[in-house]
């Protein structure tokens, strides 16, 4: 099964009402590669706000979801409410997340556990920090994020994996397409001797890190890299040539 290219873009906490509306009215004009998938993730407060003004065949995505049904968990977000808001994904596991909000791997786990079995999809994000490439440890800490879903998840097919190395993102170093490719490789490698030959075949693995309208082509070429995670370059007019890179 061919799997169809992807690329979400992460607003992470930027943006107000005005700037907002401009982002969905530049992808409402724009002319869209209909073979790829694209998920927008905007802060909480504009999630209504994109979902209800965007065009439908974009998808909008909580950048958090708890693990809980409704209840007392104040400042938390839950499955039902998002779904309710017509929001059917949410990103979990960012390492901005992991690392400044101390998400234990456990956690992620829980909430993709938690989100995927109620109707949410996930972009579940691993990757490793720059010591830990220096120190060659890149396979292993992506292994060990890797066992941590499998230990709580059976169900693969409402999930997405974005690769970001840590020093990648936001800091203008985008990893080498040999480098990307390359723990591409291992993810469905390990996939398929930990899960399934079907999910390895089937499971889209994205590549995050600095991703901008002029490295994307090369990056998309490689034969384990199904799409990308786009931060800052999400924000501007540019997202749409990043959407348009595999035409
Ligand atoms: C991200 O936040 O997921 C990301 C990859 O950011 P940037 O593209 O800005 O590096």
């Amino acid at each position: 099964m061919a799997r169809k290219f992807f690329v979400g873009g992460n607003f992470k906490m930027n943006g107000s009402v005005s700037s907002i509306k401009d982002i969905v009215k530049n992808l409402n004009n724009a002319d869209l590669d209909p073979s790829v998938e694209v998920v927008v993730s905007p802060s909480a407060i504009h999630l209504v706000l994109v979902r209800d003004s965007l065009r439908p065949e974009i998808g909008v995505a909580a950048q958090n979801v708890y693990d809980k049904p409704n209840g007392a968990f104040t400042g938390e977000l839950s499955v039902s409410q998002l779904l309710d808001s017509k929001i059917d994904w949410a990103i979990l596991g960012h390492s901005e997340r992991r690392t400044v909000l101390k998400e234990a791997d456990e956690l992620v786990a829980s909430k993709t556990k938690y989100a995927t079995e109620n109707g949410v999809s996930v972009i579940w994000c691993c990757g490793e920090s720059l010591e830990e490439r220096e120190a060659g440890k890149t396979i292993a800490v992506v292994s060990k994020q890797l066992e941590a879903l499998k230990a709580k998840v059976a169900d693969w097919s409402k999930i997405v994996i974005a690769y970001e190395p840590i020093w990648a993102i936001g800091t203008g170093k985008v990893a080498t397409t040999e480098q990307a490719q390359e723990v591409h490789k291992a993810i469905r490698a390990w996939l398929k001797a930990n899960v399934s030959d079907k999910v390895a075949e089937e499971t889209r693995i994205l590549y995050g890190g600095s991703v901008n309208e002029k490295n994307c082509a090369e990056l998309g070429k490689q034969a384990d890299i199904d799409g990308f995670l786009v931060g800052g370059a999400s924000l501007k007019p540019a997202f749409v040539d990043i959407i348009n890179s595999s035409k």
